[in-house]
């Protein structure tokens, strides 16, 4: 079965496969983006990340028959009421900036206690198939904000975020930019909600 993967992020598919892989669910093609015809991607105007993600897995799916993954996330910030949120990557206004919008979330954080900085990556993925099917999944990965960027790895916030698991007793404290990859799979938000699709994926396979 060839399963689109509504990204244009090519560790997004990377990662689905890694998932996939790990679960032993096999007859499963990903299918990016640039290997389909082209169609006109929708604008991301949902309020939620669940609305943004099915806007474009209902896309996909709507523009080349195929069953369709497509997530949402972002950094969901407790002092702000859950902002940036949907509007993570263009927070700063413009979009995928990572280091302005980092800088202007550190500005607007830079008062805040350490006890009032909690925040989560929240991702949502949904799963669209051409008969109109539609499955939603939410992965959340709880955390604290940092006052400087730490690490290298990642991208986004990842250098402002500390894991719960490494602020843990015994935890190193490495932000989500210092730890490998498999390592971040194995606790993200995204790897979260895309496996709350594997078992309907596996079916889709086998059907
Ligand atoms: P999108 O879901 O690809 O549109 O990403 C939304 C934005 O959320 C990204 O541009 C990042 O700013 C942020 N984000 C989502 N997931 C992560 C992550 O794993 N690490 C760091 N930033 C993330």
């Amino acid at each position: 079965m060839q399963l689109l993967v509504a990204s244009n992020n090519p560790k997004k598919l990377a990662e689905l496969e890694r998932i996939l892989a790990a679960a032993g669910v096999q007859g499963v093609e990903l299918v990016s983006l640039r290997e389909v015809e082209a169609y006109e991607e929708p604008v991301e105007y949902g309020r939620t990340f669940a609305d943004n993600a099915l806007i474009k897995a209902r896309a996909g799916a709507q523009a080349t028959g195929l069953a369709t993954v497509a997530d949402d996330s972002g950094l969901a910030v407790e002092e702000l009421g859950g902002m940036p949120g949907v509007l993570s990557a263009r927070w700063s206004g413009t979009h995928g900036d990572d280091q302005a919008n980092n800088d202007l979330l550190l500005a607007q954080m830079a008062d805040v206690p350490d006890e009032r900085r909690a925040v989560a990556f929240v991702s949502v993925c949904a799963l669209v198939t051409p008969d109109g099917t539609e499955r939603v999944s939410e992965g959340r990965w709880e955390g604290r904000l940092l006052r400087e960027e730490v690490g290298e790895n990642g991208f986004g916030y990842d250098p402002l975020f500390v894991p719960a698991e490494e602020d843990a007793p015994g935890g190193a404290g490495r932000s989500s930019a210092q730890l490998s990859l498999a390592d971040k799979d194995a606790l993200s938000h995204r790897g979260k909600a895309l496996g709350g699709l594997v078992a309907a994926i596996a079916e889709l396979a086998s059907a």
